[in-house]
C-alpha cells in the first residue's frame, strides 16, 4: 500500500501527533524515561511559539479589544488550599465515572466506554444509570474481554501537602483557573477601582487527573486554560460590546432540536441578534461571548462549517446555571468541546463569601441617583483550553503531501506534509535564509533577521542546506513567508519572498521587508501586489 493510503487509514490524531513530535512542537513529558508521563506534554520551540501566538491572539481579542469594558488580567497560584476547593464543590463532586477490569486491571472512563461500545449519548447520566446501562448491554473490558468491576466516582484533582509533615496542609493543583479569579475578586475590585460590568481574565495551567488520557493534546492531565469571569449587576445584564456581535452568524444546536432524537444534531444558522430576539440567550452578555468566540475560532483558522455551538440541556447543567453554551469543533474523531460559556449567576461569589467570611460584593449606583446598592455580582464565564485550540488549528491546517513521482493534484502540490496555519498564529511568521553560507550573504541575512525580530514578529533563521529543502522545512512547521538573501541582493538591494500557500515568489527591497511582512501577516494586501513577481 502507498504511503498516502497508509496515512489515510491511520487516525488523523495519530498522524498529526506524530508530526508534532518529529517536528519540534511537543515531547511527552520525561520521554527519555520509559514512555514518559501520560497526559503531560512539554512544548518545544515550534509548539511553544504556536501556543504563545494563540494566547496572544486571544488576549488581543478578549482582553484588549477596544469596544469592551475593562478586563483585568491576573496570574493566580497553581496550588490552592483545600478550603477553596471545598467551597467550589470540587472536593465533593469533581469526578468522572471510573470502571476497571477485574482481569487485566485496565482503568477506563465508564461513560466513554458506553459511547464507544454502545453508541450511547451519556451527557447528564448518573453513576447508577451508567452502571445499569453497561450491565444491560453486557459490556466487557475492550482490552481483554474480562468482567468489569462496579463503576466508581473518581475525583480528578491532584493532591499535594504543603509544609513539613506534622503540620502539613492539604492542598490541590487547581482544576480550573476560575477559582483563583473568585479568590482575588475583592482585591481586584478594590485596588483597580473597578465598576460593574467588568471582567477578570487569566491564562494559566490547570491540572486534572484524567482517567486514561489517550487523545494527545485533546485530553491532558496538565493543560492551559484561558478564562474570563465577566461580572455584572443582575439588574443591568448588558454588555457594552453587544451591538458589535449582533450580525455575527453562528451555527447552533438548540435545546429544542436536541429533545427529539431524530433532529438531535441539526444545526441552525442564525445571527446573534436573531437568537437574542428568539429568547435563546438569557442575556446579551452571554450572546456577546457566543458571537465573539465564534469569530475568534474562525480568525485562528477553523472553518465556519467545522464550528457549532450547542445549548446544553437543563439536565447537563448545574442547578445554579442559567444557561451553558459549548463551542464544538469538528475533528476527524468527531465533534469536540473547545469552549464552555456558562452563566453561573452569583453562585461562586456567594459560596466563597459564605465559606471565607469575606464580603464579595460590588457597589452599584444608577446614573443621577444617590442611593448605592450592594450586589453580589453575577458572572458569565467563557472557558477555553489552549492546547485543545492548538490541536484543532493544526488538524484543520494539515495538508498531506503527494507521493514522489505522482501527478500533482490541485489540493496537494508538494511532496511533503505541511501546515497551512494562519500567518499570525504560525510558530514563525517568517524564515530568513542566506542562499549560501558565505559572509557576503550571511551578513545581510542576519541584518534582515534582526530587523524583523526587532519589529516583534516571530522569525527563524536557517542557514543550512539546499534552498528547496529549506522551503520544505518551513512548510512543515507552517511558516507562511521565507526571505532569501542572494547574489542579486548585493547588486540591487532586493530579496526574494516566497509565499507558502501559493509557492509564488516576489522580489522586494530589503528596506521594505519588515513593512511588507507586517501587511502580509495582517492580511492587508495581496502577496503579488507587494513586490515584483518572479516567474
Ligand atoms: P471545562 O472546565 O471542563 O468546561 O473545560 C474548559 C475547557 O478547557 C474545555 O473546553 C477544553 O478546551 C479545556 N479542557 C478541559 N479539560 C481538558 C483536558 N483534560 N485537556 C485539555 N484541555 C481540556
Amino acid at each position: 500500500m502507498s504511503e498516502k493510503g497508509k496515512k489515510k487509514e491511520r487516525a488523523l490524531l495519530d498522524v498529526v501527533m506524530d508530526l508534532l513530535t518529529r517536528r519540534g512542537f511537543i515531547a511527552q513529558t520525561a520521554e527519555i524515561y520509559g514512555n514518559g508521563l501520560a497526559g503531560f506534554f512539554d512544548f518545544l520551540p515550534n509548539g511553544m511559539q504556536l501556543k504563545r501566538n494563540i494566547e496572544k491572539a486571544w488576549r488581543e481579542f478578549f482582553v484588549w479589544s477596544s469596544i469592551d469594558p475593562l478586563v483585568y488580567e491576573i496570574e493566580g497560584s497553581v496550588v490552592l488550599p483545600e478550603e477553596v476547593l471545598v467551597a467550589s464543590g470540587h472536593v465533593s463532586s469533581f469526578s468522572d465515572p471510573l470502571v476497571s477490569c477485574s482481569k487485566c486491571k485496565a482503568e477506563l472512563r465508564a461513560d466513554h466506554l458506553l459511547e464507544s461500545q454502545a453508541a450511547m449519548k451519556t451527557e447528564g447520566m448518573t453513576v447508577p444509570q451508567i452502571q445499569d446501562a453497561l450491565k444491560k448491554r453486557g459490556i466487557a473490558c475492550p482490552e481483554c474481554g474480562g468482567a468489569l468491576a462496579p463503576v466508581e466516582e473518581f475525583n480528578l484533582m491532584l493532591k499535594t501537602d504543603i509544609g513539613a509533615s506534622g503540620n502539613a496542609k492539604r492542598a490541590y493543583l487547581r482544576p480550573e483557573t476560575a477559582q483563583s479569579i473568585f479568590c482575588d475578586y475583592k482585591r481586584v475590585y478594590q485596588t483597580m477601582r473597578a465598576q460593574l460590568p467588568f471582567g477578570i481574565s487569566q491564562i494559566g495551567p490547570s491540572y486534572r487527573n484524567e482517567i486514561s488520557p489517550r487523545q494527545g493534546l485533546i485530553r491532558m492531565r496538565g493543560f492551559t486554560q484561558m478564562e474570563i469571569e465577566f461580572f455584572f449587576d443582575p439588574e443591568a445584564p448588558v454588555h457594552p460590546g453587544y451591538e458589535s456581535t449582533r450580525d455575527v452568524k453562528i451555527r447552533l444546536i438548540t435545546r429544542d432540536v436536541q429533545r427529539d432524537e431524530k433532529t438531535a444534531d441539526d444545526v441552525v444558522e442564525i445571527t446573534i441578534g436573531d437568537a437574542m430576539e428568539k429568547g435563546i440567550f438569557p442575556n446579551n452578555i452571554q450572546a456577546y461571548f457566543v458571537g465573539k468566540v465564534f469569530q475568534f475560532y474562525q480568525s485562528i483558522g477553523i472553518p465556519y462549517e467545522a464550528l457549532r455551538f450547542r445549548h446544553l440541556l437543563e439536565t447537563e447543567t448545574p442547578f445554579y446555571s442559567k444557561g451553558n453554551f459549548d463551542l464544538e469543533i469538528k475533528l476527524d474523531m468527531g465533534w469536540k468541546e473547545a469552549v464552555g460559556i456558562a452563566y453561573r449567576t452569583n453562585h461562586d461569589l456567594t459560596t466563597h463569601g459564605k465559606n471565607s467570611g469575606s464580603k464579595l460584593e460590588a457597589d452599584v449606583q444608577k446614573p443621577g441617583q444617590k442611593e448605592v446598592r450592594k450586589v453580589v455580582p453575577h458572572v458569565v464565564e467563557p472557558s477555553f483550553g489552549v492546547e485543545r485550540a492548538l490541536y484543532c488549528v493544526l488538524e484543520h491546517a494539515y495538508r498531506p503531501g503527494i507521493e514522489k513521482g505522482a501527478e500533482k493534484e490541485k489540493e496537494s502540490d508538494r511532496e511533503w506534509d505541511w501546515f497551512q496555519i494562519q500567518p499570525h498564529v504560525a510558530p514563525f511568521s517568517a524564515m530568513v535564509y542566506p542562499l549560501m553560507k558565505k559572509p557576503e550573504l550571511t551578513g545581510k541575512a542576519l541584518e534582515l533577521f534582526g530587523a524583523i525580530k526587532k519589529a516583534g514578529i516571530p522569525v527563524f533563521y536557517d542557514h543550512a542546506g539546499q534552498i528547496g529543502r529549506r522551503y520544505a522545512r518551513a512548510d512543515e512547521i507552517g511558516t507562511p513567508y521565507c526571505f532569501t538573501v542572494d547574489y542579486q541582493t548585493a547588486e540591487d538591494g532586493t530579496v526574494t519572498i516566497r509565499e507558502r500557500d501559493s509557492m509564488r515568489q516576489i522580489r522586494v527591497p530589503v528596506a521594505e521587508c519588515v513593512q511588507v511582512l507586517q501587511s502580509l501577516v495582517g492580511r492587508e494586501k495581496e502577496f503579488l501586489d507587494l513586490g515584483t513577481p518572479i516567474n
